[in-house]
């Protein structure tokens, strides 16, 4: 499939890993826009968040259930923001699911401007 993080999972294109297993593989974002950025991307090509039904609900409970101890590994201690950006609204570039890990060391600020 032409999808660039099933490249990624399958190892055709490299990438800065920091876990794997059957559910999910997890790896450094390349455009950091927090000095932790990583995302979580579930094995199964799952295009966006407003394509899942309950069928999937074993495989997004798991990533969830993970990403506290991913952010923990990553030095994440006192807290992190997690993304999931759907469609063109959502400004998603990549249409495989995929939750934003992001942190350091300071407060990231408001997740939006407030209008
Ligand atoms: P989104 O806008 O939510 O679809 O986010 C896609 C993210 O994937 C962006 O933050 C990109 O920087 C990141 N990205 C794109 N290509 C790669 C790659 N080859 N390796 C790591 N991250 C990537
Ligand atoms: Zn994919």
């Amino acid at each position: 499939m032409d999808c660039i993080f099933c490249k990624i999972i399958r190892g055709e294109i490299p990438s800065r890993k920091i876990f794997e297993d059957e559910e999910i593989f997890v790896f450094h974002d390349i455009q950091p826009a927090a000095p932790v950025h990583f995302l979580i991307v579930p094995k199964q090509h799952i295009g966006s968040l407003a394509e899942t039904d309950m069928s999937h609900q074993k495989t997004l409970g798991y990533l969830l259930a993970k990403t506290g101890e991913l952010a923990k590994s990553q030095g994440l201690n006192d807290g992190f923001r997690t993304v999931i950006n759907t469609g063109r609204v959502g400004g998603q570039e990549v249409y495989h699911l995929h939750v934003h890990v992001l942190g350091g060391p300071d407060p990231l600020g408001p997740l939006l401007k407030k209008r």
